[in-house]
C-alpha cells in the first residue's frame, strides 16, 4: 500500500479523510459509500496502516482508529493518537474534508464518564484538531439503529451542543448514520460533495 506523502500526480490529489476512535465504524462507512471491501471489524485497537481509496478526482484515506478508550491502556490510546496526529499534520492542507466518525450510541456516556475525571473526551478533542487543521469537517454520527427511539433525539442533539461547545467558531456538520441499515450515505455523499464544491474541487467517482 502506497502512503498519500509518495511521489508522483497522486500524491498531488486532494485527500478526504475518515477518522475516529477503533470500532466506531470507519471501516463500514467507506464501504457503503464506495462499495469497496475495506477491512471491517478488526480487533478494537489493532494497529493498521490507513488504506487508501482512488475516487477519481481525490483520494479516500481510511485512518487507523485511534484507540479503544474501553480496552486499551492510556500510554497505547496516546501512542495510536499520537501517529493520527502526525499522518494528518503531515498531510496539512492536502486534506479537502475531514470526517469524523463518532458511535452516537456510546458518546454520552463515554462522555460523561470522561469529563466526570476532568479529561477531554477523545471524540472532542479529536473535532477539534480537525477543525484546526481542516476548513471542512464532518461528524458522522454512526451506530444510530443503536439508539433507542426514545433517546434518538436526545443522543443527536447533546453530541451536536458538545461539538458546538468545543468550537464555538464553526456550527458542527453532522450526518446521522447507520451502515448497517445503511442509512444517512446519501446525505453523507451529497455533504461530502458539497464540502468539496465549495472549495472548487469535483465530485468524487463513488
Ligand atoms: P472501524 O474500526 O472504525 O473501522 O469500525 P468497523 O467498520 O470495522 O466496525 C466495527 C464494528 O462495528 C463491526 O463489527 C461492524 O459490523 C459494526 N458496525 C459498524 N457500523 C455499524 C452501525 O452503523 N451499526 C451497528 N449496530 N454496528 C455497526
Amino acid at each position: 500500500m502506497q502512503g498519500p506523502s509518495s511521489s508522483g500526480t497522486e500524491a498531488e490529489k486532494p485527500l478526504v479523510v475518515v477518522a475516529g476512535r477503533s470500532n466506531v465504524g470507519k471501516s463500514s462507512i467507506v464501504r457503503c459509500l464506495t462499495g469497496k471491501k475495506v477491512r471491517v471489524g478488526k480487533k478494537p485497537g489493532s494497529t493498521r496502516r490507513e488504506f487508501l481509496l482512488d475516487l477519481g478526482p481525490l483520494t479516500l484515506v481510511d485512518m487507523p482508529g485511534f484507540g479503544h478508550a474501553e480496552r486499551l491502556s492510556k500510554v497505547a490510546i496516546e501512542a495510536s493518537k499520537r501517529r493520527t496526529v502526525a499522518s494528518l499534520e503531515t498531510w496539512g492542507k492536502r486534506i479537502a474534508v475531514a470526517i469524523l466518525v463518532v458511535d452516537v450510541s456510546l458518546f454520552k456516556d463515554l462522555t460523561d464518564r470522561w469529563e466526570a475525571r476532568g479529561e477531554i473526551p477523545i471524540d472532542i478533542e479529536f473535532y477539534s484538531f480537525l477543525s484546526e487543521i481542516c476548513r471542512e469537517v464532518i461528524i458522522v454520527a454512526n451506530k444510530s439503529d443503536k439508539l433507542d427511539k426514545r433517546n434518538f433525539s436526545e443522543a443527536i442533539e447533546y453530541l451536536q451542543s458538545k461539538m458546538a461547545a468545543a468550537e464555538p467558531e464553526r456550527r458542527p456538520s453532522i450526518v446521522v448514520t447507520s451502515s448497517r441499515n445503511k442509512t444517512g450515505i446519501d446525505e453523507l455523499k451529497t455533504r461530502i460533495e458539497q464540502a468539496l464544491s465549495t472549495q472548487g474541487f469535483a465530485k468524487p467517482a463513488w
